[in-house]
């Protein structure tokens, strides 16, 4: 419910529900199976030792890749500053390029940042086109210029919905030996995804987004790269042999886990992609773009109503503002309704200075939201139009 009115839940690219079975399966695991993991040698800790590899697995599994190429870590922000920090510190160097695009969320450009601070690299921005899709011609260009080392992307914008050509990309980028990392935060929701397909070197997302728990999420890391990075936090777990005259490292993924992980977490989460694998993902972006597509033909028809990202390949996210009326006006209105959308930059604020607003209204779906919801979605946007203006 939301004030008193069943909910709405458009803010699916904020954060997803989650499904009975991964609610279950973590309260299952603090009732029954609680107990630390890779350290003790009794049979409750080797049960919680199992559930914990069992969700490194099924999730391996899920994106065509090997276990040992699976990390967990608290979500997509923390798998780009493990990125930045052992990538970008052990193969960027004072006059390498990061490239980045302008409709990156911040997670996506402020480790960046910081790690060329620190080696004297610098960051090139590819710009978004007017309909929200990247200027590929741009992007191959800055790919061929022989500075790059590294192109960090997103797959799908979570503010414009664009969806990016990774695969043709990290060809190209490959074509001159760039490193490709792809923020799949908002991509692996609304689409299948193959990573021995994509190939791609580093893909990361959050549990959260996609149906699992808040605090747990995935880098992927191709090993043969992983293999020649440095730790990036150091402690328990990590190690291979400690001692005051100097450490070694145990092999990945245990290299970049130090100390005691999110156990439930890392289970939840198996739980959800086993979850999501059993839907049909070609089925729910028919879904959900058909709910996407209600919206817009009759929003479009408001008086003042601008869409933000109108390519034909986009997900179902709608970012919109309405001329002279505030997004946070309407989403007061909206939440008055029972409806749930999001409004502010997105983490986005170098792109909402390219397209020239401070804000948006956002609503973004997810497979589980109905066409009775997108219908009082778009009454209440037009209710809000009739208040406010
Ligand atoms: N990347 C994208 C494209 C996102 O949409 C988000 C969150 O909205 C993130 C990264 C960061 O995710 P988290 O806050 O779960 O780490």
């Amino acid at each position: 419910m939301n004030r008193g009115k069943p909910i709405a839940y458009l803010d699916n690219a904020a954060s997803s529900q989650k499904p009975t079975c991964v609610i279950d399966s973590l309260s299952d695991y603090y009732q029954r199976f609680n107990s630390n993991v890779h350290r003790g040698i009794y049979e409750l800790a080797e049960d919680a030792e199992s559930l914990y590899t069992n969700a490194r697995k099924c999730i391996a599994n899920y994106l065509s890749v090997e276990n040992n190429e699976i990390i967990f870590v608290r979500g997509a922000t923390e798998g780009l500053n493990l990125i930045a920090n052992t990538l970008g510190r052990s193969q960027l160097k004072r006059g390498d390029v990061v490239i980045l695009t302008e409709m990156e969320h911040h997670a996506n450009i402020v480790p960046w940042q910081m790690i060329c601070e620190q080696v004297g690299a610098t960051i090139e921005v590819i710009p978004v086109l007017p309909d929200g899709s990247l200027d590929l011609e741009k992007l191959f260009n800055s790919l061929a210029n022989g500075k790059a080392r590294v192109l960090s992307i997103c797959a799908t914008s979570n503010t414009l919905g664009t969806v990016n050509p990774i695969k043709k990309i990290t060809e190209e980028a490959h074509k001159h030996g760039i490193f490709v990392v792809v923020d799949g935060a908002q991509s692996m929701p609304h689409e299948k995804i193959n990573l021995s397909e994509s190939g791609c070197d580093f893909f990361v997302f959050s549990g959260h987004k996609v149906f699992g728990p808040m605090g747990i999420g995935v880098v992927f890391g191709k090993a043969s790269i992983l293999d020649i990075l440095p730790p990036y936090q150091g402690g328990g777990d990590m190690i291979d042999q400690v001692s005051f005259e100097g450490t070694t490292f145990a092999p990945s993924p245990q290299r970049f886990e130090a100390g005691t992980p999110n156990v439930a977490g890392a289970i939840g989460l198996g739980r959800a992609i086993q979850y999501l694998s059993q839907l049909d993902m070609q089925e729910v972006q028919v879904h959900e773009r058909k709910l996407l597509k209600e919206a817009q033909e009759q929003l479009h028809q408001i008086d003042g109503f601008k869409e933000y990202g109108t390519t034909a390949n986009k997900a179902a996210v709608l970012s919109f503002t309405i001329s002279s009326v505030h997004p946070h006006d309407v989403a007061s209105i909206l939440d008055a309704e029972g409806i749930a959308i999001r409004t502010g930059h997105h983490c986005c604020q170098p792109l909402m200075k390219s397209l020239g607003v401070e804000a948006t209204a956002r609503a973004s779906f997810a497979f589980y939201n109905t066409p009775e919801e997108t219908e009082r979605f778009v009454k209440a946007v037009k209710k809000s139009v009739a208040i406010l203006t």
